[in-house]
């Protein structure tokens, strides 16, 4: 038997180190948000957070989201997921970790699909924290189903000349690189007509229109850190070994996207269970001191309601991505893919975004007033929440992955197999032999 609920001592250790260290020399530097804006603050930013970064690496935590052979630490997708949790407490944390989305996912695609020169080319730096990358794959008129994409790459000798018009590319405008899905192909079976490319983000006609103000950051300038580009590709011509995989990654888009997902969503779901945490905590500390029509707000009953269902909300969004997270290290171990976990993943990214909004919505609403002001995190925290349920794909998406999945389980029956009377036959016939003394009603 070995279902053990317990971290192994040493790297529980490390865990407690992270937790100090987020919330000792990370968390502060969040009320100066405002400061870091600037091109100088940004610098002092920078300087700022180099010595963070290297006694991460000094505790052998930096970039830990690949196996040894291809660069990383090996940690395997538990343990990361539990070094997630306490990163997703402050935005600022997973890159003073070399961990933040995209350029995690990015370096792990380039590592599970990419040719040697292209991980040595781009991967390499991209786990160093040299360059930055962007992940380019929705249009404004295709998102949720992928076989819509538009955005073309046609080989001209030597190159790819790509053609499109891409939104929500996160990170686009402060990246070295992007990695630009494109359709390749015109097969029948359309998950075969796309491809990857990197393009370098200066190539001529990369033409990044403008980072989109969004509901998690209204005022975002664009080139800021964090914005999400509007970019068209208009001629962009690349050599022709910059499609991921090389030759036999034409047509293999749609499979590497979801080998670069999959371990990318147990590390959103256990990031989102560091916000909810955070919030949860407000949660609590609130009911103890607020007073209210007779008594604290804790004694209320309603109030224990929110502080019970966002206790088990989260407790059970925490087992679903650790036993999601343990089940792709199982396959990984067995050199399968991860769409053998595909159910346990779809799980986590609905539910575990519900559970953030939840939580985060009591949080505020126990505040009253004060939830609702910038004086708490509490209202960005739910502005960036929103979005979670529609990113790396809608709720509606992964749930219906879900249902597909579970139904192959199941076959129609007619009648239904727990019919009582066509049971109550079958069981009379199985025990004729015993029942033959007795009177039965048919
Ligand atoms: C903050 C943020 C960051 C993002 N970063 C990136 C990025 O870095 N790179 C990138 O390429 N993209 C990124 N995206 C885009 C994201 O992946 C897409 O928004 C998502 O895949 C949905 O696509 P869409 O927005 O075009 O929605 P649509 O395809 O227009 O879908 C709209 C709605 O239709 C409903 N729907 C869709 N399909 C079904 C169905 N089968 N059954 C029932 N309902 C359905 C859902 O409610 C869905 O929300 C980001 C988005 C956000 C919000």
């Amino acid at each position: 038997m070995a279902w053990d609920f317990e971290t192994e001592p040493e790297f529980e250790a490390k865990l407690a180190w992270m937790r100090d260290f987020v919330r000792e020399e990370i968390i502060p530097l969040e009320t100066l948000a405002h400061e870091w804006r600037t091109p100088e603050g940004r610098q002092v930013f920078t300087k700022l957070v180099a010595p963070l970064k290297e006694q991460v690496k000094a505790q052998g935590l930096w970039a830990a989201h690949l196996p040894p052979d291809m660069g990383g630490l090996g940690f395997g997708q538990v343990k990361l997921g539990l070094m997630h949790e306490i990163l997703g407490q402050c935005a600022y944390a997973p890159s003073i970790f070399g961990n933040n989305a995209p350029d995690s996912g990015n370096a792990e695609l380039l590592a599970v699909g990419g040719t040697q020169e292209q991980r040595d080319k781009w991967m390499t730096p991209l786990l160093d924290g040299k360059i930055r990358s962007c992940f380019s794959m929705t249009e404004p008129g295709a998102g949720a189903d992928p076989t819509l994409l538009s955005t073309t790459a046609m080989r001209d000798g030597d190159e790819w000349v790509i053609n499109g018009h891409k939104w929500f590319s996160s990170n686009a405008s402060i990246a070295d690189i992007l990695i630009v899905m494109v359709k390749t192909g015109d097969h029948e079976t359309p998950y075969k007509n796309y491809s990857m490319i990197v393009v370098p983000t200066n190539t001529p006609g990369v033409n990044i229109l403008r980072d989109v103000p969004t509901m998690g950051e209204p005022d975002h300038k664009t080139g800021e850190p964090g914005g999400h580009a509007e970019i068209l590709y208009e001629n962009v011509r690349v050599p022709f070994e910059n499609i991921v995989g090389g030759e036999a990654g034409i047509g293999q888009g749609f499979a590497l996207a979801q080998k670069r997902l999959g371990p990318g969503r147990i590390h959103h779901a256990m990031r989102w269970l560091g916000q909810s945490q955070r919030a949860f905590d407000l949660l609590c500390e609130r009911a103890l001191t607020r007073y209210a029509h007779g008594s604290i707000l804790a004694e209320k009953q309603m109030v224990q309601d929110w502080i019970a269902e966002s206790y088990a909300e989260m407790q059970a969004a925490r087992l679903l991505t650790l036993q999601a997270a343990w089940k792709m290290d199982q396959l990984h171990a067995a050199g399968k893919h991860y769409s053998d976990a595909r159910v346990e993943i779809g799980v986590i990214k609905f539910w575990g975004a519900k559970v953030l909004y939840n939580v985060i919505d009591r949080a505020i609403q126990i505040h009253g007033s004060l939830g609702y002001t910038t004086d708490l995190p509490l209202e960005s925290m739910y502005r960036a929440a929103r979005a979670a349920r529609i990113y790396d794909g809608p709720d509606e998406v992964h749930k219906v992955t879900v249902a597909r999945q579970v139904l192959k389980r199941y076959r129609p029956s007619e009648p239904s197999i727990e019919h009582v009377p066509t049971r109550r036959a079958a069981a009379l016939e199985k025990f004729a032999d015993s029942l033959d003394g007795l009177a039965i009603s048919h």
